[in-house]
């Protein structure tokens, strides 16, 4: 998905795919459709199921993440703690993964996403991408360094 930025973008997007794999177009399915796009940053399934009105199973949420992979609207993270999804066509974006506490943060490396936007590839197209960055948060960093840097009672 390349130029899919706008929330009615993603909607006739998923209604074409559902034409197209003749699945019926619900309620439910637009509820959900509704909520995710709403979703401004990473989300999980509890997300879903939690924020969607009415009640929905997760069968049901799982069923929807499936088919909105499908139509390659979503990416889906396989972090070390969690699986999150975001929608394809938020901007490109890094991701520093601590690999103390398992804290994610999105970061927006400018020069290495203008180098992967003019980049160009031999018979492909990118249209989105995933990129982790494995390290120490500061806040692991600062505590790491407090610890090592107690005095120890047991010398004296
Ligand atoms: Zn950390
Ligand atoms: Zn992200």
């Amino acid at each position: 998905m390349s130029k899919i930025a706008q929330k009615e973008d993603y909607v006739l997007a998923f209604n074409q795919f559902l034409e197209k794999k003749q699945l019926r177009k619900t309620a439910e399915r637009a509820a959900m459709l509704q909520r995710i796009l709403a979703f401004d940053k990473h989300f999980t399934i509890e997300d879903i199921i939690t924020h969607t009105k009415p009640a929905i199973s997760r069968a049901t949420a799982y069923n929807m993440l499936t088919l909105m992979l499908q139509a390659r609207l979503l990416v889906k993270h396989h972090f070390p703690d969690t699986i999150e999804y975001e929608l394809a066509g938020r901007p490109r974006h890094s991701h520093q993964i601590c690999t103390t506490c398992g804290k994610i943060k999105e970061v927006r490396d400018t020069q290495l996403i203008t180098t992967l936007n003019t980049r160009k590839y031999t018979a492909f197209n990118l249209s989105h991408l995933a990129i982790y960055l494995y390290g120490e948060c500061s806040t692991c960093a600062r505590r790491r360094k407090k610890l090592t840097n107690k005095p120890d009672y047991n010398e004296s």
